[in-house]
């Protein structure tokens, strides 16, 4: 397009590129140090089981707060992250976070408990170590089967390689469970689920947000359940923000929800005060968990 400005021909960067481009070097620079100085921290949002209510489940989502630019977005720092491949370094941090709160809540609460972390395809192309260090994490502090759930998006399997097959069969053989997040979004093609082992697909939100009885989205979110299923593949719906979303979904046959509706991801100790201490996600509707405050 640069080519057909005539006189500007020269000029590739608009002002307003240039200062976002500033912009995310500045952010870059500022994340290097952000792990040191306790800038990162995880929330936790619940994961549903709709049948029953119960909360065994939760997500962890990391949360930047900067010295100065307060809260930024993980939409904002982590696509940097990866650009920058400081990725690894942060997600190794979020892993070790999570597995140690997951062992303090099964210990005090559910043995069961699990957490799923977010893994982006970066980290799985360019760490290059023999054997994923977050499974001899979980050998060494004893943590049992099952209490990780690795996160990772479509686009991953799609053009998964040798490596990213390699260290999905050592997650199967140490008992972390897949899940495909944000399923439906990307460039589906269904063949990666009978090739890998999945456990969870993770309905993206766009689905569950107008879904309404008769709705389109309502029929997609039927299929998707119906074919999971009968994979032996267990389903959770995004976004759930009302309680008539929660109901059709419910109805559905769909296992797990996850959403304001229920809570927005809290902090450690906000969660376990308001959702592990013998309440139940019903109990816990009217907490309006304010420490969340979005820009
Ligand atoms: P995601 O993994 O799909 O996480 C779900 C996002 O949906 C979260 O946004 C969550 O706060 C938001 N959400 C939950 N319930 C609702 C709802 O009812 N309505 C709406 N509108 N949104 C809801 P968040 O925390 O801002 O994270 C955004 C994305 O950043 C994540 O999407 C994930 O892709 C990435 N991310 C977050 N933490 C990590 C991490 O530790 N590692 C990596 N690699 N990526 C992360
Ligand atoms: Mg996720
Ligand atoms: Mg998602
Ligand atoms: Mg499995």
């Amino acid at each position: 397009a640069a080519k057909n400005e005539g006189r500007n021909r020269f000029h590739y960067f608009t002002p307003a590129m240039q200062a976002a481009a500033e912009l995310r070097r500045r952010i870059a620079n500022d994340l290097r140090t952000a792990i040191a100085g306790n800038q990162l921290q995880l929330y936790y949002q619940p994961i549903v089981d709709l049948a029953s209510g119960s909360i065994h489940k939760a997500e962890a989502l990391l949360r930047w707060r900067h010295p100065e630019k307060g809260f930024i977005s993980p939409e904002v720092f982590v696509p940097i992250a990866e650009e920058t491949r400081m990725i690894v370094e942060i997600g190794d941090w979020v892993f070790r976070q999570a597995a140690k709160q997951v062992a303090v809540w099964q210990a005090a609460y559910h043995r069961d408990f699990q957490i799923s972390v977010n893994k982006s395809p970066v980290q799985f192309l360019i760490e290059n170590r023999a054997k994923s260090s977050w499974i001899e994490y979980l050998r060494e502090h004893q943590l049992g089967e099952h209490s990780i759930v690795v996160e990772i998006t479509e686009s991953l399997l799609l053009d998964a390689n040798d490596r990213v097959t390699k260290r999905l069969l050592e997650f199967r053989d140490a008992g972390i469970e897949v899940a495909i997040d944000d399923f439906g979004t990307g460039y589906s093609s269904l063949s990666y689920l009978k090739k890998f082992d999945i456990d969870y697909l993770k309905i993206d939100k766009s689905f569950v947000h107008n879904i309404t009885p008769q709705s389109n989205d309502m029929v997609l979110c039927d299929a998707i359940i119906s074919m999971a299923h009968r994979l032996g593949i267990k389903v959770i719906a995004e976004g759930v923000e009302t309680e008539a979303q929660r109901d059709l979904l419910a109805a559905a046959g769909c296992d797990y929800a996850q959403g304001y509706y229920f809570s927005r991801p809290i902090s450690a100790p906000e969660f376990e005060a308001s959702l592990l201490d013998g309440a139940s996600a019903e109990d816990s509707r009217p907490f309006q968990n304010g420490s969340e405050k979005r820009p």
